[in-house]
């Protein structure tokens, strides 16, 4: 008999199976606390388990944390890219690195079945689904290695709608107060726009962020970087939208990768804002990332100016953001499952110094140094990385980051501004992450919302 992933298992699938062990239920939350909070995968070493529940678990159960093939860290702004195995099937995750926080990209697919020409993962073709637990794994594995995560983006490989039910089921698991706890104001769900997984997503209450990449502002045009266009155009997307909001009652963040001469006009920007009419929204403009394909270079920053300051005249929020990590391929667009093995940190002139071995396996909390990032010996940088941010008005939301359809919000690929607690200043703990090991702590106000009274009275139409 095959085992079961125990990542992919919900809180209360736990419950279930330590009752059918005979234990009673708090034996649940053990385990969850030793997987989500201390990053423990091995039952052998959780030591409050009797050692024949532990040896009843290995048989039942396999913990299908990924295993790291390679990592690249850029010089330039830390942000680190993965490339991780799951049975064969090699994915790209990406840490991204802003002052006293990090913010995972995690993928959903292995490859993409969309082929935006734009993106390296649409050109890769498309193999499967990724299951609940792979994608848990990929957020666990990086917390492991570099410390705590404070955001979620689901923004890497593939189009997240499309794996709607392992999607939500790795939100529940990272979500539950007994699991990860991580906030749910601090994960966004980035689409290309795909209509049912949007008003999917409203329905489920969830209260999770939305992020929608558009790229262009007519069918024409969008049919052709976007070619989920010709199946959901602009019209009906919109519409979409609008109930999105009527529902849910939350900003949505609008993703625009801007390319040289493609879609980056003055006039282009004027039929976004007349487009985006109507909706609460925040929109991102990022630099196209280069992927090898001449026709897609990224705009140069006067074009972006002018973009976005039209959306502003127009009466938009705008982050005007520089694209994160393009020096190790894990800017927007970028993610092609092509990390070399072993670790490689890019030095500030972009070149790469490799060598280094893959770690082992994490081991009880404490047995591994995280890795905190562009300043070595754990420090975290002081100041915002250079070039980063760029001009915005408004502040907002969602996150853009990759050059696909995704990107996280603020700071280029970061979640934004927005996604920290109210009041609380970047170098703050975060409460809701999780506390130390062996005292794993309960999340504040990140339980899954209901509809909010009143939702629609809190768009702002314009
Ligand atoms: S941009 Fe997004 S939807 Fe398009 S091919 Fe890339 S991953 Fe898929």
């Amino acid at each position: 008999m095959s085992k079961m992933d125990a990542l992919s298992l919900s809180y209360e699938d736990w419950v279930r199976e330590m009752e059918a062990l005979g234990e009673k239920r708090f034996r649940a939350d053990q385990v969850c606390g030793w997987f989500y909070r201390r990053h423990v995968f091995e039952f052998q070493l959780m030591s409050d388990l009797s050692l024949e529940l532990r040896n009843r678990l290995d048989g039942a159960f396999r913990v299908g944390l990924p295993k790291m093939l390679g990592m690249r860290a850029s010089g330039r702004d830390g942000t680190k890219k993965f490339l991780f195995d799951f049975d064969g099937s090699s994915v790209e995750s990406v840490a991204i690195w802003h002052p006293g926080r990090i913010t995972a990209c995690v993928s959903t697919q292995v490859g993409c079945p969309l082929g935006c020409p734009f993106c390296a993962t649409g050109q890769s073709g498309f193999e499967r689904n990724m299951t609940v637990g792979e994608m848990v794994g990929q957020f666990l594995a990086m917390e492991a290695r570099l410390g705590e995560i404070k955001n979620l983006v689901f923004m890497g490989m593939g189009e997240p709608m499309l794996n709607y039910h392992n999607l939500i089921g790795a939100i529940r698991n990272l979500n539950h107060p007994k699991m990860r706890g991580l906030g749910i104001r601090h994960i966004t769900v980035s689409t290309s726009g795909i209509i049912p997984g949007i008003l999917n997503l409203a329905r489920e209450g969830l209260g999770v962020r939305l992020a929608v990449s558009l790229h262009a502002p007519n069918d024409e045009l969008r049919d052709q970087l976007v070619p989920i266009n010709a199946q959901y155009p602009l019209k009906e997307l919109k519409r979409a939208l609008m109930e999105y909001q009527e529902i849910t009652g939350d900003r949505i963040t609008i993703e625009y990768s801007l390319f040289d001469q493609v879609n980056d006009s003055v006039p282009m920007a004027r039929q976004l804002g007349e487009y985006l009419k109507g909706l609460s929204a925040f929109v991102n403009l990022i630099p196209g990332s280069c992927v090898g394909d001449q026709r897609f270079r990224p705009s140069p920053p006067f074009r972006v100016r002018a973009f976005g300051d039209l959306l502003t005249a127009m009466g938009y929020p705008v982050a005007m953001r520089q694209s994160k990590g393009s020096d190790v391929g894990g800017a927007c667009g970028q993610l092609r499952r092509q990390v070399s093995p072993g670790i490689q940190e890019a030095s500030p002139q972009g070149g790469q110094r490799g060598g280094e071995q893959a770690p082992k396996a994490p081991g009880p909390a404490g047995d591994s140094k995280p890795d905190r990032g562009p300043n070595k010996g754990g420090r975290r940088q002081a100041s915002a990385s250079k070039g980063e941010g760029g001009k915005a008005s408004g502040g907002d939301s969602g996150g853009s980051r990759r050059g696909g359809h995704k990107k996280p919000a603020a700071g280029g690929r970061s979640a934004p501004e927005g996604n920290r607690p109210r009041g609380e200043g970047p170098g703050k703990r975060d409460r809701s992450g999780p506390g130390p090991a062996g005292r794993p702590r309960g999340p504040r106000g990140n339980g899954p919302r209901g509809k909010r009274p009143g939702g629609a009275g809190r768009n702002k139409g314009r």
